[in-house]
């Protein structure tokens, strides 16, 4: 049995038994046999569906994230806006999708040639829990917008999140096995991969399940997107806005209770305002309300799992015995865990080397800009960099010196449907969202007339 279990009280939300192999294989024939006929349908009609799911979602959305809420501990303020950003993804395909894949002319010798876009067949998505609708709803609209089939392996503690997936597909009029969820544990992820119908794979999550799916993708010669970790840093000038700069910081750390793959975890401050800074920071972290995942009022909820709140406290432990000072928070119980501030932090310590998946950020200072970007780019991930500072021109000139996927200046870095979403080094490869997110899985096919 493959089990939910509220991490906020310890009980049981939900189980259910795990497909059979038997039971497996002919979801994805019913999947293969529904992209035979899917992939002949108009875009307007595609787009009548999805905006169909748009509605379903806006309909329905306290239903959905009580779920996401009583699953994983996410506070229900933000569970309703992870929604309500599901229906903006799904309004964004239905409305650029064609144009997006329309064909390209090149011209040639030929009368006539072009690139079309085509899909593939059937995708399947292996998904993470800490948004565990936004991480599907970013594959499964452009994937079906641009006539592909879903499948989907969702995390293990968010199953009933996962059939509801498949509910709000159901109930926007898609249809069967348009989109499918597969309850299955991730030693059955291997052979899916392999069956012949199934065309490529994308998975959110970490290194070790990324570089599991990848290998097998690579060796069946299947494409795949990997979309990992992160440890993005949050650089401070001195010349920045302090006031915005230290909301905007203190939201990229603990929204989600830390736990997203684009929270700022590094803190990066120029050190002629690193001491005034920290103390208003602690003092913002100090205001934070923790408490009930389903208050509305709450902001930290608790982690996922207690396992998970558990590596964190390793990880803070670690870095505290190698010489780093916590200066709020530092305490773990069960799955809670209090919001923290770390400084001294260096980069040989955990806090800095590894992605910390939960509310504690470390602080670094710095004193020129070239070792700003050296701090930021020292590490194995590259996700995105956030920069703060009022000099546009140091701006500019610092954006192609950083590694990572993604710059965002005066601004925490997020995801956004009209922007390319997705990371370098051990960040994962591949674009979701915007016009590149949906070229990833389509077939560029070469037309030529003579
Ligand atoms: P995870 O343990 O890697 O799990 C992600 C998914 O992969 C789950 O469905 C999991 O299934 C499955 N899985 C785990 N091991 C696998 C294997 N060996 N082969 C095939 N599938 C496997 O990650 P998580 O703890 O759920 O999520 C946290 C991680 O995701 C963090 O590193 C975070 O930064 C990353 N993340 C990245 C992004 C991004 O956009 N870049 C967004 C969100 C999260 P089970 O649950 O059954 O194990």
């Amino acid at each position: 049995m493959i089990k939910s279990i509220n991490p906020y009280n310890q009980q049981v939300v939900f189980e259910t038994k795990e497909l059979t192999k038997k039971e497996t294989e002919e979801a994805i024939d019913e999947a293969h046999k529904r992209f035979l006929s899917w992939r002949k349908t108009s875009y307007s009609e595609r787009s009548k569906l999805m905006h169909a799911a748009a509605a379903e979602l806006k309909k329905n959305k306290q239903e959905y994230a009580e779920t996401m809420t009583l699953e994983m501990g996410k506070p229900i303020a933000q569970s309703i806006a992870e929604i309500e950003k599901c229906a903006w993804v799904c309004e964004y395909y239905a409305a650029h999708a064609e144009s997006h894949l329309a064909d390209k002319t090149i011209k040639t010798d030929a009368a006539a040639s072009y690139v079309s876009y085509e899909p593939l067949g059937v995708v399947l998505a292996v998904m993470p829990w800490n948004y565990p609708f936004w991480q599907v709803f970013r594959f499964a609209a452009p994937a079906l917008m641009a006539g592909n089939i879903g499948i989907l392996k969702h995390a293990s503690n968010v199953m009933q999140s996962a059939i509801n997936i498949q509910k709000v597909f159901e109930r926007a009029g898609f249809p069967k096995a348009c989109f499918t969820n597969l309850p299955l544990s991730s030693s059955k992820i291997e052979a899916i991969i392999k069956n012949p119908k199934v065309k490529a794979v994308t998975l959110t999550g970490s290194k070790p399940a990324g570089s599991a799916v990848a290998s097998t993708a690579g060796n069946e010669i299947k494409k795949s997107v990997l979309e990992l970790g992160g440890s993005n840093a949050l650089v401070v000038f001195e010349d920045c806005n302090l006031e915005e700069t230290l909301k905007t910081a203190v939201q990229a750390r603990f929204q989600n209770t830390g736990q997203s793959c684009i929270a700022g975890k590094r803190l990066i401050l120029h050190k002629n305002i690193a001491e005034a800074f920290t103390e208003n920071y602690v003092k913002a972290v100090r205001e934070l309300k923790s408490g009930d995942p389903m208050d509305e009022n709450t902001y930290i909820g608790v982690m996922a799992r207690p396992d998970l709140a558990e590596e964190l406290e390793a990880q803070l432990k670690d870095s505290v015995n190698a010489g780093a000072e916590v200066l709020i928070g530092g305490k773990r119980n069960n799955a809670y865990f209090e919001p923290t501030v770390v400084t001294g932090v260096t980069p040989e310590m955990s806090l800095f080397k590894e992605e910390t998946f939960g509310p504690v950020i470390g602080i670094t200072t710095f004193e020129t800009e070239e070792e700003a970007v050296d701090l930021v780019n020292q590490s194995e991930f590259g996700l995105g960099v956030s920069i703060f500072t009022e000099d546009m021109e140091r701006a500019k000139k610092l954006v192609p010196l950083f590694d990572d996927g993604a710059v965002f200046v005066n601004e925490l870095v997020k995801s956004d449907p009209r922007l390319p979403f997705g990371g370098t080094k051990i960040s994962g490869y591949g674009r979701e969202l915007s016009a590149d997110g949906i070229q990833e899985f389509v077939n560029r096919k070469t037309v030529y007339f003579n």
